[in-house]
This record gives C-alpha cells, structure tokens and sequence, in this order.
C-alpha cells in the first residue's frame, strides 16, 4: 500500500509548491473580430500593433476578461490637424484580468454600456469595425494594440508596444497565449511612459 501511495503524494506536494500564476492558466482568450471573416498581416507601419481588416459593422470583442479603461465616441480627427491624438477616431481599450491593456480603434459604433470601469467577460461585445479616425476613407479595419495601463490619454503607449499578431495567430486557433511578459519586458524597457517619438 505504500508504494501505491507514493504518486499521489507527490502529485499532491507539487500542486502545493506550484505558485498560482493567473497570466497562465485562469485567464482564457478570443480572437477581437467574430462573426466575419478577416485579414491581417504579420506587419504594421511605423510601431507595433496589427490592423484586422474585415466588414463595416464586423463585432470587436473582448480579447480575454477584465475591465473597460478608456472609451471615445466622438471622431474628432481632421486631415488638417491630424492630432495624435485623434487618430484612433472612435476607440475602446480595456485592462485584462492579465494586467495586460487591449485596444481597438477606428470603430465605426461602440457598443451600448461599454464604458470605463465596466466589467466585461472574454468575448464580450465592444464595438463595431468601421473608418473612423485617420481610417477614414480606407478599408475599414480594426486597429488592434496590447501595451501596459497608463494615465489617461497617453495615446502614443495605448496604441500598441508589442506585436499582437503572434497572439492573434494562436487566439485564432483556439490556443491561449499569454501576452503579460512580453509587455513587461517593453515596459520595463522603455518606462511606463515614454517620450513619443515618431508618427
Ligand atoms: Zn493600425
């Protein structure tokens, strides 16, 4: 009887030296476009972040559960001024239960009660896909960034620090990734909020 034991034991310890990590394991993920087929590319101008292009009107969902953090429904962008600022047009970012900060912009429509401090469950309907912001007058698409939390408004960090596409590929797939170490690595690279530089 003993030696039966024995496994069971040491499962059991291990389970209890094993620190709970909820960036890996608790926290579940979803592709952010549904309902439409869509294109992106391994690549995006200027700085990280992925443009999904699909349908006006396609659903951006939530990318994995958390809490709405910044929210814009007016399009304030002008192609005189072309504030960075403005660019985004009509945007909603949102804070993972991962620590992690997800946003998408040039939305056509944000979704009735997504606004900040809102809580919302992965997949849960944000927006819709359209032109807004310096989109205007392109093929509609979701403009797709993960970066860290900030102070409101720092724009040039909530856009996109670190490349979704890798994520993207495996959410579409139905895999988990876990994004929350590559943006730490960023943020403790750069700072929690850096000087913009660039487009
Ligand atoms: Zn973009």
């Amino acid at each position: 009887m003993q030696r039966k034991l024995l496994p069971v034991f040491v499962l059991t310890l291990s389970f209890l030296v094993t620190p709970f990590n909820p960036a890996q394991g608790a926290v579940k993920y979803a592709f952010p476009v549904v309902g439409c087929t869509y294109t992106y590319a391994h690549s995006h101008h200027n700085y990280p972040a992925t443009d999904i292009l699909a349908k006006k009107g396609c659903k951006f969902v939530a990318s994995t559960s958390g809490v709405i953090d910044e929210v814009n429904r007016v399009d304030k962008w002008s192609g005189k001024t072309n504030l960075g600022a403005d660019r985004s047009g009509l945007y909603v970012s949102m804070i993972g239960d991962d620590g992690v900060r997800y946003y998408g912009s040039h939305l056509g429509k944000i979704a009735d009660g997504i606004e900040p401090g809102v809580r919302v469950a992965v997949g849960d309907l944000l927006g819709f896909i359209g032109t807004s912001g310096d989109a205007r007058g392109t093929a509609p698409h979701l403009h797709y960034g993960i970066s860290w939390p900030t102070p409101p408004d720092i724009w040039w960090v909530r856009r996109g620090e670190i490349y979704p596409w890798p994520y993207l590929d495996k959410w579409k797939a139905g895999l988990n990734a876990y994004p929350a170490k590559a943006v730490a690595a960023k943020k403790a690279k750069v700072g929690e909020v850096p000087e913009q530089v660039g487009y």
